[in-house]
């Protein structure tokens, strides 16, 4: 492509399409991807940027996977898409069957979707039809600070209020009831007293709440932190003491992310509810599914409307779940637990040392994930073209410079990007 016709889509770019949470009238400068490989993203001047993000938690698998290609490919000669409404297909059922085999026992019905906002919707309208002609008192949420799960409105009044978009749709939003973020971190001793905000909650307002909502384990996008299994363990007993669903969005932690398959794993529970999504299809299209128990389902099927309310053109995707189904496939028979372990042990190796750095407040690393949070928010403009001069794409937010690779990445790659990290936190960008 000349560098004429790039000058041209790139001002189109800026002047006609938005990004995400972005300026029409200040967007930061966007970089032309042509193509992707491996862990490799190849920029339209040729540059190849090790990609330290999995696209947003999506392609656990990297880019250009041949059996996701040709997954896609043979499905697509066959029927790229049919409506879901009195109609079925071999892509659906078999992955379903799959999400109902490697999710916590218990979870047994599948609802399809397009998005992870979407099916945490289907998720709080499960829960409200759940109670709906038992205890029709029950029709908010409680969930906890710091969370993030999606920006369509049900969603958004789950996230956190403080660092998430209450302010600007107040009034619109419903309002639910906020706890503390889970005081404890993953491997400190247990308090039994980072239980109190949510057990008082429940004591005082259960009568009102259809549901827990909250991410297992790992918040991620309200803040990168990683929280006490035995957090979850009791808060899913409280949940059975007050009469309160628990809705696990792991949307992000799904498919081994966090060393084991889903977090919920890491506290041995089942949720009511489970919400996947991101590298369901090993990030090569959209598609969500919303789990649920064998129980939740007959109760609302049993209900005054019979059904649950909610249907999508494009549910049960048939491309979207021949790849999902090659995705899931080919990380069942990979050594994916040997892979996101060796990458744990290489993320403490070269983060946890640099909690000692004059820039950074805090390193923590979970699984594939590693984050280091910094004493001053990370100009991003500036951050973002260093860590393209320097070979990576990491993109930070807030106070947060975090990567979650593909499970396919090598030592030798990984400790790139570890190293470009040190050396961001090492620049000028800091200079105030
Ligand atoms: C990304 C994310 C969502 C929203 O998913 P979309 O596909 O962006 O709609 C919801 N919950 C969690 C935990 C997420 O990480």
């Amino acid at each position: 492509m000349t560098q004429k016709t790039n000058d041209t889509l790139m001002k189109f770019d800026q002047q006609h399409i938005w990004h995400p949470y972005t300026s029409m009238t200040k967007p930061l400068p966007c970089y032309h991807v042509d193509s992707a490989d491996g862990v490799y993203l190849t920029l339209n001047d040729g540059t190849r940027l090790i990609d330290g993000m999995s696209s947003w938690w999506a392609s656990i698998h990297g880019y250009n996977v041949p059996a996701l290609n040709q997954a896609m490919q043979v499905q697509a000669s066959k029927m790229s898409h049919v409506m879901f409404g009195g109609i079925t297909h071999e892509p659906a059922i078999n992955l379903c069957q799959k999400l109902v085999d490697i999710t916590p026992d218990g979870l047994e019905c599948v609802f399809l979707s397009d998005s992870g906002s979407v099916s945490v919707e289907v998720s709080m309208k499960m829960a409200i039809q759940y109670w709906h002609h038992q205890q029709p008192t029950k029709k908010k949420f409680v969930t906890i600070r710091n969370g993030y799960h999606g920006d369509t409105f049900g969603a958004m009044s789950v996230c956190d209020p403080d660092n998430g978009m209450h302010e600007l749709f107040t009034g619109f939003l419903a309002p639910q009831f906020f706890i503390n973020a889970p005081s404890i971190k993953f491997d400190e001793p247990w308090q039994q007293s980072a239980m109190q905000d949510l057990e008082q909650t429940l004591v005082e307002h259960h009568q009102q709440i259809a549901a827990l909502i909250l991410e297992p384990i790992v918040q991620g996008a309200g803040g990168m932190k990683f929280y006490h299994p035995e957090f979850l363990r009791q808060a899913k007993l409280l949940c059975e003491r007050f009469d309160v669903l628990l809705i696990a969005d792991e949307i992000a932690t799904g498919f081994g992310r966090t060393g084991k398959l889903f977090a919920c794993e890491h506290a041995e529970i089942t949720p009511d509810i489970m919400c996947l999504g991101k590298g369901i299809t090993g990030g090569y299209m959209t598609l969500a599914a919303t789990l649920t128990t064998r129980h939740v389902a007959e109760t609302i099927s049993n209900g005054p409307s019979g059904v649950l309310m909610h249907g999508p053109t494009f549910m049960g995707n048939p491309l979207a779940c021949a790849v999902a189904n090659a995705s899931i496939d080919l990380l069942m028979t990979s050594d994916w637990q040997q892979q996101v372990g060796r990458i744990e042990k290489q993320l403490q190796h070269a983060l946890h040392p640099l909690v000692e750095h004059k820039n950074v407040s805090d390193a923590r690393v979970l699984g594939s994930i590693g984050v280091i949070e910094t004493k001053q928010s990370i100009d991003l403009a500036k951050a973002q073209v260093l860590f393209v001069e320097l070979g990576v794409w990491i993109r930070p937010f807030g106070k947060l410079l975090y990567i979650m690779p593909p499970y396919i990445i090598s030592e030798a790659e990984l400790s790139t990007l570890c190293n470009v990290i040190k050396q961001v936190l090492d620049s000028d960008i800091w200079a105030k």
